[in-house]
């Protein structure tokens, strides 16, 4: 009987320690996401910033893991459904935006999409599927979106909205807001947190600058649904957390300024840290915690202009980002993750000697300093060429390289060569390698080895116990 008793008393205690672990390890994810922030720019940035031996902030991470981002029909995927396939662990096809595997983007070869409004059909191409950012709400989590790019944007929108193409960012600014008749009903009370750019999908055509062709002013609908609503840089620092629960800040009718330009030109636009402080501060009022996305999505912009510089930049503002959350976060009930959607083709060459600036030219190691100047290593043209170059881009094909001997390679301006070149009306294409995922908190132990960028989904869902 005493035995038996024993063993009835250690089932009770598995079984309650069972239900621990199934609630989770993790109240609280902030899903950290660097657009196009492949490894190449991320070694590029450290050295940028903080020398080669140096580290960023998301280095200091405690786990480390190297992600898959193909998509369900391309070798190198767009932002739209790798940064679905980690918000719902579905594979979609390329610009399908948290939908099921069998949607399509495309009308036989036409998009559907018409300026800036969705001509998906109804029904007949596939269905939402539910994300991390709707499962957290529905457990009566506070839930936040925070990015440099119009809030539209694929990365943001991923977390909030289900179309089959990722341009009708009209369509995908009415799902987020209350009462435009076609919010997403999965979202409940709505996004508690929304801060980025893009007020031109809020706002009529009527309205300097804006893009709705519905006539609605989803901005009035927002304060209408008891929203806090700010425009400016500084409305947004006057705002308080503690008082404030519901706010929603659009600082630009496009993207947000990259960071060079906003710190150089005063642009009254808040930083991405200040950005992801405020969120933090109102989301994590709520008992039951919260889930939020950070996204520095200009990395990619830059990259695809060839313009490394900027690229690096908004990378250490998205670092800058990680560390104020590492500063405000309790790591014993809250997981952080750091990940890239898809990387770029800029590639470090050459055997500069260490310290020479990442964006300067190669310097020689095999020679000698010439009257204290190190000698710059030259290409079968006998011309100098830069430590960062890219695989492809825009711009006409040139018959001969340009001399660099002159030219300052680290100004603001300055576009890098390229390898394949795409034309004039070109664009540097996203990479097909893979990424790095960085994790540190609660529940992080799983975050590991090389995997699927699907599988990181449920990862982060198992974390929450959800
Ligand atoms: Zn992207």
């Amino acid at each position: 009987m005493q035995n038996k008793f024993k063993i009835c008393a250690l089932v009770a205690a598995l079984a309650s320690a069972t239900s621990a672990l199934a609630a989770g390890e993790a109240s609280n994810v902030i899903f950290f996401l660097g657009d196009g922030m492949g490894p190449t720019t991320i070694t590029a940035s450290r050295i940028y910033k903080y020398g080669e031996a140096g580290a960023l902030n998301m280095e200091a991470l405690k786990r480390t893991a190297r992600i898959k981002t193909y998509s369900k029909d391309a070798q190198t995927t767009d932002s739209a459904p790798s940064m679905a396939a980690y918000m719902t662990g579905v594979k979609m096809n390329n610009e399908v935006l948290s939908m099921s595997a069998d949607t399509s983007a495309y009308n036989g070869t036409t998009p559907y999409v018409s300026g800036a409004n969705s001509t998906c059909p109804a029904t007949g191409n596939g269905t939402a599927v539910s994300t991390l950012l709707e499962l957290s709400k529905a457990a009566g989590k506070a839930v936040g979106a925070v990015t440099t790019t119009r809030i539209t944007h694929a990365t943001p929108a991923a977390t909030y909205a289900h179309i089959c193409h990722r341009d009708g960012e009209n369509d995908i600014a009415a799902q987020v807001v209350p009462g435009s008749g076609k919010f997403n009903s999965a979202l409940g009370s709505g996004v508690d947190v929304l801060l980025g750019g893009g007020s031109k999908f809020f706002i009529p055509t009527t309205t300097t600058g804006g893009k709705r062709t519905d006539g609605q002013d989803l901005t009035a609908l927002l304060k209408t649904a008891g929203y806090t609503y700010v425009n400016t840089g500084t409305a947004f620092n006057s705002i308080n957390p503690a008082t404030t629960s519901k706010l929603v800040g659009l600082f630009n009718l496009d993207h947000l300024n990259y960071e060079l330009d906003r710190v150089k030109n005063s642009v009254d636009e808040p930083s991405l840290a200040d950005m992801t402080e405020k969120a933090i501060k109102i989301l994590s009022k709520n008992s039951k915690g919260y889930f939020l996305m950070v996204e520095g999505g200009r990395i990619d912009h830059a990259l695809h202009g060839t313009n490394a510089k900027r690229a690096l930049e908004d990378t250490i503002a998205f670092d800058d980002a990680i560390k104020r959350a590492l500063s405000l976060a309790d790591l014993k009930n809250t997981l952080i993750v750091v990940t890239a959607d898809h990387d770029h083709t800029m590639t470090i060459n050459g055997y500069s000697h260490k310290g020479n600036p990442i964006l300067g030219k190669v310097t020689d190691i095999t020679q000698t300093t010439v009257q204290g100047k190190r000698v710059l290593a030259k290409a079968a043209d006998s011309l100098p060429y830069t430590a960062l170059v890219f695989g492809n881009g825009g711009g006409p094909r040139k018959a001969t390289r340009d001399d660099l001997t002159s030219v300052d390679t680290a100004a603001d301006d300055y576009l890098q060569e390229v390898g394949v070149v795409l034309g004039s009306a070109g664009s540097e294409t996203h990479g097909g390698g893979d990424v790095m995922l960085m994790s540190t908190g609660a529940g992080n132990a799983t975050f590991k080895g090389t995997m699927v960028n699907t599988k990181v989904f449920g990862l982060v869902k198992s974390a929450l116990g959800l």
